[in-house]
């Protein structure tokens, strides 16, 4: 992938529009309920026929949160009523165990995220009893190559809960940054002093945890060039392995908290692509990797590697090292997928009771994907993953004639070519510098749902 970017400020506001994050293809929207608990037991019969002993992916989502960050789009519950939570372990507890029945003891955890909400509003014994849950329905992991990470709130972390996620396991965190700025963090309800964070950092180092990740976020209210530019060099300074840098999507008619936010507030459309640039700039200046969409590392973690060898994977949980496992996903809302389907849990915490109260999986929605969603799909990693298509390589893992089979996206792309967002070889397609931060929009033409007019209104944009 190009680890260049160019800015073109017209191009890009012309291509802003709304499109997929491609965590998964098909995306969320093409979801339904017609498929259900058989389609589960047959896909997990499956994955473990073949797969006997692959190793798993584990995603755990704790829906808390002591108070509102107003830019947040999450499934998440504010309270602080600890005992809301133990009411919702106790179905979890459930959920683990009928789940793990589907999956042979003899696969390991290899990767095991747990995100929310803040998963840290449980208490550390919670946590504790959380883990042997896991345990013993499925094969957890102590071996170093584990992945197990785990979002933290740093305004709510001491180094107790530090030692005690570090005691069951976890060796790395993410944490919440977004903004250091205190004007902006008080438009978003989220105050976090510089030294909380850098607090926080020393102690999960000094506790041996690798790979910390740091969340920032562009667009938001009062955030300006200035004050960025101040957010960037204190993150800069406190060097976290890796950073997700995503822009912020205001959309108050679907999440409440927004409606806190004064839109007069929010910077426009030109601040934000100087947000965007300055980021880009400064982590890169800094010695950063520009990963995939949205990602930066610093070129010795394992992120950078496996997009420098082309291993790297887009799953729901962003960019991640581990090539396709299947990921069992546990409580409210949580989406997974297992061989060819992907399935999501009930996203209200009525529902998803009410299923597990009466002994059922809590499984709301999902897809089984077709041959050919299973090839666009295979082609839009690539796009997300390494910028590039390889038609070759297409060809050879499924039987297609490239140009033919892809004819009428060929011939789409031809505008995109034309405008320099990607150069055409004669087996491959690449993005250009200029096309860098538009490949959603490169990805959107291979997108056979898109083309064919479906899709929903709650996309954020690309840019
Ligand atoms: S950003 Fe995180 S901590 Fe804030 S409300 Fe959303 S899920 Fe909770």
């Amino acid at each position: 992938m190009t680890t260049e970017v160019h800015f073109d400020a017209e191009l890009m506001r012309r291509y802003d529009r709304e499109g997929p994050r491609y965590t998964s293809y098909p995306t969320a929207v093409q979801f339904h309920e017609a498929v259900g608990l058989d389609a589960y037991a047959s896909a997990a019969a499956t994955s473990t026929g073949a797969l006997q002993r692959a190793p798993l992916s584990v995603y755990v989502h704790v829906p808390f949160c002591h108070s509102p960050c107003f830019y947040c789009g999450c499934n998440k519950i504010i309270t602080r009523k600890p005992e809301r939570a133990d009411a919702y372990l106790e179905r979890l507890y459930t959920e683990i165990e009928l789940r793990g029945r589907y999956f042979d003891r003899s696969r390991e955890v290899e990767q095991l995220h747990f995100g929310g909400g803040t998963p840290t509003f449980l208490a550390d014994d919670r946590l504790a009893r959380l883990m042997g849950a896991l345990d013993k329905n499925f094969r957890l992991q102590r071996t170093p190559g584990r992945d197990y990470s785990i979002e933290i709130d740093p305004r709510t972390v001491g180094p107790d809960t530090l030692r005690t996620l570090a005691g069951l396991g976890f060796n790395r965190l993410s944490l919440g940054v977004q903004d250091y700025d205190p004007e902006v963090q008080r438009a978003v309800n989220r105050r976090q002093p510089v030294e909380l964070v850098t607090a926080v950092l020393d102690n999960a180092r000094a506790l041996g945890f690798g790979s910390i990740n740091f969340d920032l976020i562009y667009g938001l209210p009062r955030q300006t060039p200035a004050t960025f530019r101040t957010t960037l060099a204190m993150v800069i300074a406190q060097r976290p392995d890796r950073l997700a840098v995503y822009g912020y999507a205001h959309m108050p008619q679907l999440f409440k908290a927004q409606r806190q936010i004064v839109a007069a507030d929010l910077p426009d459309a030109s601040t934000r692509l100087s947000l965007l640039q300055m980021a880009v700039q400064m982590l890169t200046e800094a010695g950063y990797v520009y990963i995939g969409m949205d990602h930066f590392a610093l070129p010795s973690d394992a992120l950078a590697l496996a997009q420098r060898n082309g291993t790297m994977q887009r799953s729901f949980q962003g960019y991640t090292t581990h090539a396709s496992r299947d990921l069992v996903s546990l409580g409210v809302s949580a989406i997974g997928q297992i061989g060819l389907l992907y399935m999501q849990n009930h996203k209200t915490m009525a529902q998803y009771a009410e299923r597990l109260d009466q002994g059922r999986l809590p499984l709301h929605r999902g897809v089984l994907m077709s041959d050919e969603d299973v090839l666009r799909r295979d082609v839009i990693q690539q796009i997300m993953c390494n910028g590039t298509v390889d038609f070759a390589a297409t060809e050879r893992r499924f039987n297609v004639v490239f140009a033919d089979y892809f004819g009428a996206e060929l011939a789409r792309l031809a505008a995109l070519e034309r405008d320099g967002l990607v150069a055409r070889g004669e087996r491959r397609v690449a993005l250009t510098p200029r096309g860098r931060l538009l490949m959603r929009t490169v990805a959107m033409v291979f997108d056979a749902y898109k083309n064919a007019g479906a899709g929903a209104p709650r996309l954020s944009r690309v840019i």
